[in-house]
């Protein structure tokens, strides 16, 4: 079912709350990469063109003890969205109680405020994370509408995104243009793709990624297999791995996921060995069924890379988790890289990177734009190719 997107509500003269996702890194009271911010905006001036009166908040990293209200205030972020939108940014120094509700009822018709970090509301209770039903009640009844556009925190049920939506009524709620986006990729790339499907998975542990190889061995028509993951597989095929990375409890989960998988896993076969996790390092491309005892993979080799690239030759739909190795060091970023390459050149095909790691590695490695879709949430991501239904979606009304 469509959820209703922000388009589908009558925002004029309405008190809009918006949730966004504002966890930006933030050192010393300085914002150190302004990205979410930036992905924010349309939603926001959507509503404000409009004549929407706009009410923005968001968490910004956890709040466990006093000495963290500091640390987390989030009105760095108010004035940092002032001079992008070129308006004023009412900041608000509470969560809830009397100065908010004033400002909020003096808001004009295009104006925006945006109080203080929810997850203040921590420090007693766990009220936000927890999903408190008095505070979800509450702050919804400060607004007619409720926006939510923090994919980062979609796969979780907390006060400001669930709690909100189940108390604002159910014609009132709406997701935004940065949630619309990431339903229609990655969500659609797992439910709906457009076949063949290839997906390509990395990443440094096997139990991390249990689930998504799960859900995409149903779903995908071939997976291809890189970064550290493929030496618990190794080990499950019988192959020495050397000092690779290796999740030895997850050998008889990698072995049942081969047998499962029915020949849809490809996996490397040659890899990028060296003695020291070192960039440094002395390294050198081997068979995977040469890794010498005292060494380690630390990225697939050339050969993989030509496999990799003929498998995803007609692909039509490309989801790709986890980077195919430690792209980190320069030395080892040519396995990684290869794929960026390979999708690149893909024609017709919807191409998606969801994982915080390996949306860092497109972009670092200069990819950025190559993609249909890169996913703006890490964890949130990881769940929705899970196949998990993810609760700040679920909570939103459908058209
Ligand atoms: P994502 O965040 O995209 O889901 P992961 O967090 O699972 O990805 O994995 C990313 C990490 O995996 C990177 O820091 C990378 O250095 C590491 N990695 C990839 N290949 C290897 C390898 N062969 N050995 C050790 N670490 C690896
Ligand atoms: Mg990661």
């Amino acid at each position: 079912m469509a959820k209703k997107i922000v388009t589908d509500l009558d925002v004029c003269g309405k008190k809009v709350l918006m949730r966004l996702d504002f966890n930006v890194p933030m050192k010393d009271g300085i914002i150190t990469d302004e990205n979410r911010i930036i992905a924010a905006l349309p939603t926001i001036k959507y509503v404000l063109e409009k004549g929407g009166k706009v009410i923005a908040f968001s968490h910004l990293g956890k709040v466990k003890e006093e000495a963290d209200l500091q640390k987390r205030d989030i009105s760095p972020v108010a004035k940092r969205l002032s001079d992008l939108l070129n308006q004023p940014v009412k900041f608000i120094n509470a969560t809830r109680g009397e100065e908010l509700e004033k400002a909020i009822s003096e808001l004009k018709d295009g104006e925006i405020l945006m109080f203080q970090n929810t997850r203040f509301e921590d420090l007693n209770g766990k009220k936000e994370s927890k999903n408190d039903p008095e505070l979800g009640k509450y702050w919804a009844s400060l607004g007619d509408l409720f926006v939510n556009d923090a994919f980062g925190t979609a796969h979780r049920a907390h006060a400001s995104n669930v709690g909100i939506a189940e108390n604002i009524g159910a014609e009132n709620s709406a997701v935004g243009f940065l949630m619309e986006k990431e339903i229609n990729f990655i969500g659609k790339a797992v439910d709906m793709p457009e076949r063949p499907l290839v997906a390509i998975l990395g990443g440094s542990k096997v139990s991390d990624k249990i689930g998504v190889i799960e859900n995409l061995l149903i779903k995908a028509d071939k997976i291809l297999i890189g970064g550290a993951m493929m030496f618990t597989f190794f080990r499950a095929l019988g192959k020495n791995t050397g000092k690779s990375l290796v999740e030895e409890d997850k050998i008889d989960l990698a072995k049942s996921l081969l047998e499962k998988a029915n020949g849809k896993i490809v996996l490397p076969v040659d890899t990028v060995v060296a003695s020291e996790f070192s960039n440094d390092a002395p390294h050198r491309v081997v068979s995977i069924n040469e890794i010498p005892d005292g060494e380690m993979g630390l990225d697939i080799g050339p050969e993989t890379n030509k496999l990799f690239a003929s498998e995803l030759i007609g692909a039509k739909t490309v989801i790709w988790n986890g980077p195919m190795g430690v792209f980190e060091m320069p030395n080892y970023a040519k396995g990684t890289i290869g794929v960026c390459e390979s999708i690149a050149n893909l024609q017709n095909a919807i191409t998606v990177i969801g994982g915080g790691d390996s949306a860092a590695a497109a972009i670092s490695l200069g990819f950025a734009d190559k993609f249909s879709h890169i996913s703006t949430g890490g964890g949130a991501s990881l769940e929705y190719l899970e196949g998990k239904k993810l609760p700040g979606i679920e909570a939103i009304s459908n058209k």
